[in-house]
C-alpha cells in the first residue's frame, strides 16, 4: 500500500470528504448573511465519482477515517447512500459526519443503519436568541433534536463543536459545558480561525484557549486527560475529576501542524493538503477524462507531498486561502 505522506514526515490517514458547499445556516464566522454563490451543479462530484476517490484512498493510499463534512453534509441528496458505499469498502474506514445537525432528527437512524459511525454536531449556544444571532436562523430546537435523534442512534460518542464569538456567547462556555455534561454529549471549543468568506476574522478579536480556560476554571476543575492526543487536535481535559472531558483546539494559539494526519476533498474534486492550502490540485479533470485508479492516486501522492510546516497564521506575511471553510469542508 501506497502513503499520503509528506516532505515533513507526516502521513495524512484521515480524509475530508465535503459533499457541498450550501448550507442552510449563515453562520457569520463561516458566511455572510447572503449567503455565497454556490458551486454549479455540473462542477460537484456525482455520488459515484465522490465514491471512486474514496474507494482510491482507502485501498491505495492508507487513509483509514472518513469524515464527511461541508456546507452542511445533510442538505446533500445522496448522504445516505455515499454513507452506505464508504461502508461497504474494503478496508473499511471509520466513517464519521461534521454536521449543523439540521434534519438530522429525520436522517439519524438511515445514516447509522447505513454505516456512518459518528457524528461532531457543531452548537455556539444553548439560547435561542444567541443562536438566532450567530446563525441567523431561528433552528436552535431543531440542532437539539438533532443531537437526542443521533444518540439514540448510536452515532457516539456524540461530540459538539463551539466557537465563541466575542460580544455573543463568549461568556456562555459553562453554562454550554453544563448542557452538554447533563446529556454525556463530548463538548470542544474551537479558536475562530481565518477561513471566512467576509475576511472578517481579526486576531485580537478571537477567543483564545487562554481565555475559555479562564472562564471554565471559574466553575470546574479541568484536569488535562490522561489520555494521549495523537494528531487529535483537541487538547482534552477531564471536568471535576471525570469522567466527563471538555475539549478545546486551539489552532491558532497552539498550533498543532506537526501531528496533522488530515487531507481533504472538496465538492468539486480538489485535494487541499491543508485548510489554509492557497493551492489546490484537480481530481476531477483525469477522473472525466477516463484516468485510471493508478494515475489518481500518483496525482493524489504529489498533491500532499508539498504540505507546509505550518499554517502561518501567525506570520506578518500569511495570506487566507480563497476558498472559504464552507466550501473547503470544515
Ligand atoms: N455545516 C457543518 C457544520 O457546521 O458542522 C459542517 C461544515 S462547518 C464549515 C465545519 C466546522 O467548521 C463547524 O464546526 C464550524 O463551527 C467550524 N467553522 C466554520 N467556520 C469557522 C471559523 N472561521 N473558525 C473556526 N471554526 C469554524
Ligand atoms: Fe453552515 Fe457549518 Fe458554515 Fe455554519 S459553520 S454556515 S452550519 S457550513
Amino acid at each position: 500500500m501506497q502513503q499520503l505522506s509528506d516532505l515533513h514526515g507526516r502521513v495524512a490517514t484521515d480524509l475530508r470528504v465535503s459533499l457541498t458547499d450550501r448550507c442552510n445556516l449563515r453562520c457569520s464566522y463561516c458566511m455572510p448573511a447572503e449567503g455565497l454563490d454556490w458551486l454549479p451543479g455540473e462542477e460537484v462530484l456525482t455520488d459515484d465519482e465522490v465514491l471512486r476517490l474514496i474507494h482510491i484512498a482507502t485501498s491505495r493510499l492508507g487513509v483509514d477515517e472518513v469524515r464527511f463534512t461541508g456546507g452542511e453534509p445533510l442538505v446533500r441528496r445522496g448522504l445516505v447512500d455515499i454513507v452506505a458505499g464508504t461502508a461497504a469498502m474494503v478496508p473499511r474506514p471509520e466513517i464519521s459526519m461534521t454536521t449543523n445537525a439540521l434534519g438530522l432528527s429525520r436522517t439519524a437512524r438511515a445514516l447509522a443503519d447505513a454505516g456512518l459511525d459518528r457524528v461532531n454536531v457543531s452548537l455556539d449556544t444553548i439560547r435561542p436568541q444567541t443562536f438566532a444571532d450567530i446563525t441567523r436562523r431561528d433552528r436552535l430546537h431543531d440542532v437539539v433534536a438533532g443531537l437526542e435523534a443521533a444518540q439514540e442512534a448510536g452515532l457516539g460518542p456524540v461530540k459538539i463543536n463551539a466557537v465563541l464569538l466575542r460580544g455573543h456567547n463568549d461568556d456562555q462556555a459553562p453554562e454550554l459545558l453544563r448542557w452538554a455534561i447533563e446529556r454525556s454529549y463530548e463538548l470542544r471549543f474551537i479558536e475562530q480561525m481565518p477561513l471566512d468568506a467576509q475576511h472578517g476574522w481579526r486576531r485580537d478579536e478571537m477567543i483564545t484557549a487562554d481565555e475559555i480556560f479562564a472562564s471554565l476554571d471559574r466553575e470546574f476543575v479541568l484536569e488535562p486527560a490522561s489520555e494521549p492526543r495523537g494528531s487529535a487536535p483537541a487538547e482534552l481535559f477531564t471536568v471535576n475529576g471525570g469522567p466527563a472531558t471538555v475539549g478545546v483546539i486551539a489552532s491558532i494559539t497552539r498550533p498543532f501542524c506537526g501531528d496533522c494526519d488530515r487531507v481533504r476533498l472538496t465538492a468539486d474534486g480538489q485535494v487541499r493538503n491543508c485548510l489554509f492550502a492557497r493551492e489546490e490540485s484537480d481530481l476531477r479533470t483525469p477522473l472525466r477524462d477516463g484516468a485510471s485508479d493508478d494515475e489518481i492516486a500518483e496525482r493524489w501522492i504529489a498533491a500532499v507531498r508539498p504540505k507546509l510546516p505550518g499554517h502561518g497564521i501567525n506570520d506578518p506575511s500569511f495570506l487566507q486561502p480563497s476558498r472559504p471553510m464552507s466550501a473547503i469542508g470544515g
